[in-house]
């Protein structure tokens, strides 16, 4: 804190990691010496460059761009990058520190990072968009490759970005390789990593809902965010007969409690992904209830899905969600729940899922994603998917070996030991570097 103070989420992110491994330390005191919390607090690398474009007004804009290398002791740097107006250094160090754990868990060789730009694509004509992620990458090709440091997408940054990314990488290294996820399937991508995270998510909620003989048929479902995971969470939970009960993006939230329809599906994922509208216009088209500034977590429901940002719901609404009967929370954003709405959770003693446990579908497919380019190679649809089933149900085991206490589990200590001693064996073996 003293070395970097205008950094909070970065400290309530390692706050909270070196809380819960506190324990595991006091037993295993091996794990605290060679300077290696220290080490893994500290990145191997931070750059930070001027993004330099030209608006079509022909003005020349001038924003900020960011890649954390954080720890390669697994495997080559892996995160995405967020294009949003808030990013900042510390935004970008906690996502990357959490990005280390969560790959730790993917039980794939990747190692940690995060990037991004405080470019805001919102109101933005694609040929701006086209030439910001083109001036973006004319600095960022130097640090990235399929060996050293993969990049993906985050907020503000989907398949559109990832293409004008990727093609700008190719131009400049003159080579084809998987030095980027989330690429299109014409040129390398892998089928399911759209859906990955979402997925990911709600097969690990069936895997928490499981240990209290529950199933997720008939729940009433919560999600926050509108974007990405927000989306195909929302598909698999209505694939499993439960019913998506809210939706949201940063001006409101729509609420339907018969449960969104697929024709109201599929008019999100045309609104978000193709005119690039506003929720809003979801509740107009279909006559539903909508508020402007509400979160979803006033609305009666068994689930919540948090899928939009970090910190995005505090105590008090972790209060209204546990005095309507809520009885499972699970991350697809990362960080989106604050310490003290944690803290609510596991007092209240319901199942509990931090993001870098439930979220991280998303990166294990992209894992997949890299593995079928060095292979030159495409897996069907039906490998991947089972893959990430296999991957999701292996991180619910690591957290259940390593977090149960007595008949239930804590999954925030059980995802943080796990991952934390891959790293540190990693790490140890490796000396002092
Ligand atoms: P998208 O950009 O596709 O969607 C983000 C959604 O969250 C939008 O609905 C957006 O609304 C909303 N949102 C963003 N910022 C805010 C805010 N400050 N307040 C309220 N709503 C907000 O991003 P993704 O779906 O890819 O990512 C969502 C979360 O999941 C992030 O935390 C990300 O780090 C995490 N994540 C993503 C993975 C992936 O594979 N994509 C993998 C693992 C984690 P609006 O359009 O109005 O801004």
């Amino acid at each position: 804190k003293q070395r970097d103070p205008d950094q909070p989420e970065f400290h309530q992110a390692a706050g909270e990691i070196l809380h819960s491994i506190a324990p595991f330390l006091e037993k295993c005191p091996e794990y605290s010496r060679n300077g290696l919390l220290e080490r893994i607090l500290e990145p191997e690398r931070i750059i930070q460059f001027r993004v330099a474009w030209v608006d079509d007004a022909g003005e020349v804009q001038v924003n900020r761009g960011y890649r954390i290398q954080m720890n390669s002791a697994i495997g080559p740097y892996k995160g995405g990058l967020r294009f949003h107006p808030t990013v900042n250094l510390g935004i970008l160090k906690f996502l990357a520190f959490e990005q280390v754990f969560k790959n730790a868990l993917t039980t794939l060789p990747l190692g940690g990072g995060k990037g991004g730009s405080d470019f805001n694509p919102k109101g933005k004509s694609d040929l701006e968009v086209m030439r910001f992620c083109q001036a973006f990458m004319s600095e960022l090709y130097r640090h990235i490759g399929a060996d050293v440091d993969v990049p993906a997408g985050d907020i503000g940054v989907g398949g559109r970005e990832i293409g004008y990314l990727y093609g700008m990488y190719r131009k400049l290294k003159n080579e084809v390789t998987g030095a980027m996820t989330g690429k299109g399937l014409s040129y390398g991508g892998s089928l399911i990593r759209p859906e990955a995270t979402g997925y990911g998510l709600v097969y690990f909620v069936e895997e928490m809902l499981k240990t209290r003989s529950k199933a997720l048929a008939g729940c009433r479902v919560a999600i926050s965010g509108s974007g990405n995971v927000a989306q195909y969470a929302a598909a698999k939970v209505m694939e499993l007969d439960g019913l998506v009960v809210t939706l949201s993006d940063s001006s409101g939230t729509v609420h339907n409690p018969d449960g969104f329809t697929q024709e109201q599906w599929e008019y999100l994922m045309a609104l978000k992904n193709q005119r690039r509208g506003r929720i809003s216009e979801l509740a107009e088209a279909f006559g539903l209830a909508y508020e402007t500034d509400a979160r979803p977590w006033q609305f009666p429901c068994d689930i919540a899905l948090p899928c939009a940002t970090q910190n995005e719901l505090d105590a008090d609404d972790a209060e209204t969600l546990l005095g309507n009967g809520c009885f499972c929370v699970a991350e697809g954003a990362n960080m989106p729940s604050t310490l003290a709405a944690v803290d609510r959770f596991q007092a209240a003693g319901i199942l509990f899922a931090p993001g870098k446990a439930s979220n991280a579908g998303g990166v294990a497919v992209s894992g997949l994603e890299m593995a079928q380019n060095s292979m030159r190679h495409l897996w069907t649809e039906g490998e991947v998917d089972a893959k990430l089933h296999d991957i999701m149900i292996a991180i619910h085991h690591a957290c259940q070996r390593h977090g149960q206490k007595g008949d239930s589990v804590d999954y925030v200590a059980g995802a943080n030991i796990a991952a934390f001693i891959k790293i540190a064996d990693a790490m140890q073996s490796q000396g002092v570097v």
